[in-house]
């Protein structure tokens, strides 16, 4: 039985500790939940009840969870941090749904609206392909008179200016608006849009997958088994998505747990995840929190314990975590990309959601600054495409030349 003799340690200083500074240090349950999923590099090894000690680490015991998952990170996938050059484009910021997490909607009659048709669209992408970026992740508003093949339309006009762009779009909310409007069955919707373009969908829309916070969090949202059949129907047309959880809000350690447990689940039944991405919550202009029903956002110990924990729960099935780095910003970005993470996310170009919220960030990070940031923390960058199926290493490290890129068919 080891005795806790560690002084805690600032948590901003994990980077620079071993696995045996901690592990004398922790509780014998935590230490020992740990240690199993590092000798399976499974998640699967750990109980509910472990996930739930792990989910509740504090001081040394956090600590720990940090080192482990670090480890871990590196066991399963290497030194290289990937990153995607991508375009944000929001089409709209009319919604009717009117979510309290969210300062981007705006009523049909306020005086800052916007709508883009989808040629408007298309011709954001032909910028973006210029700039080099090779997906565009599209999602937006969703306003009550939206035409019904709206979401189709705009792939065609993307497709149709820049064949070779992926289109990563629509979360869960908008494809079962989508299958309201056009009173298709989910299915046939799904298969409709990946026939016009549709790559790959955005898993977020998830927030907590509880319904009773999510009735704190959005009246209208989309209910958890909408979401998890929207994704199961995606994943079984071929379609792949990501997965997300939004954190530092109302929910609680047990709701996270939960939440990684559903998503190990599906990823068992369907393979169909391409990355899990926290997304801590940024609360300044936001009603769920000037109503007082919301804590302000995570603190460092969440930021960081929630990418440990992913990477534990998720060893084996989800192995890419992704930093947001819109929301961390660069030097917490940094310190979870060495808490388990092992992905940058999107340069975005145009990112609006989390700024208009009150994050300062910014818009845009260039594959050059992520090429530095992943430098400065001694690890490897390498663009990736969408589904992570190709890797280019970034000098000084390249080993895989880069393909040269495709010069768009403008329509
Ligand atoms: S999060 Fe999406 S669905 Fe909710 S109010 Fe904002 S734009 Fe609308």
């Amino acid at each position: 039985m080891p005795s806790r003799t560690c002084t805690q340690m600032e948590l901003g200083n994990f980077p620079r500790l071993g696995w045996a500074d901690v592990a004398p240090c922790m509780a014998t349950d935590v230490r020992s939940a740990i240690e199993q999923v590092l000798e399976a590099q499974q998640g699967a090894a750990l109980s509910r009840e472990q996930c739930l000690f792990l989910a509740n680490a504090e001081g040394d015991d956090l600590l720990g969870l940090l080192v482990a998952a670090d480890l871990l990170r590196s066991e399963l996938s290497g030194n290289i941090i990937t990153y995607v050059v991508n375009r944000n484009i929001n089409f709209t910021n009319i919604c009717f749904v009117g979510c309290k997490f969210c300062a981007f909607s705006r009523g049909p009659r306020e005086s800052d609206t916007y709508f883009l048709e989808p040629q408007q669209v298309a011709d954001k992408a032909i910028e973006a392909w210029k700039l080099g970026a090779k997906e565009v992740c599209i999602q937006g508003g969703l306003p009550r008179d939206l035409p019904p093949f709206y979401y189709r339309d705009i792939l065609r006009a993307v497709k149709s200016a820049v064949p070779g762009m992926h289109i990563h779009a629509f979360s869960p909310m908008e494809i079962v608006y989508g299958v309201e409007l056009t009173a298709m069955t989910l299915r046939d919707y799904l298969c409709m849009l990946s026939d016009n373009g549709l790559g790959t969908l955005p898993g977020t829309a998830a927030e907590i997958l509880d319904d009773e916070v999510r009735h704190v969090l959005s009246r209208n949202k989309l209910s958890t088994s909408q979401w998890t059949e929207v994704i199961r129907t995606a994943h079984t047309c071929g379609i792949r998505t990501t997965s997300t959880l939004m954190y530092g809000h109302v929910e609680t350690p047990e709701h996270w747990v939960n939440q990684i447990l559903l998503l190990r689940e599906i990823q068992e039944e369907t393979g169909g995840f391409t990355e899990f991405v926290p997304l801590g919550f940024v609360h300044t202009n936001t009603l769920l929190f000037h109503q007082g029903l919301s804590r302000p956002g995570p603190t460092l110990g969440e930021h960081l314990k929630i990418h440990a924990l992913a990477r534990l729960m998720l060893a084996g099935s989800i192995n890419n975590i992704q930093v947001s780095w819109v929301k961390l910003n660069r030097g917490l970005s940094q310190l979870c990309l060495q808490a388990g993470a092992n992905d940058y996310g999107g340069t975005l170009m145009e990112e609006n959601i989390s700024r208009e919220a009150g994050a300062t960030a910014g818009q845009y990070t260039s594959p050059e600054e992520f090429q530095s940031l992943i430098r400065e923390i001694g690890r490897i960058p390498a663009e990736r495409n969408t589904t992570y199926s190709r890797i280019q290493i970034k000098a000084p490290f390249e080993s895989f030349p880069a393909e040269p890129l495709l010069e768009p068919e403008f329509a």
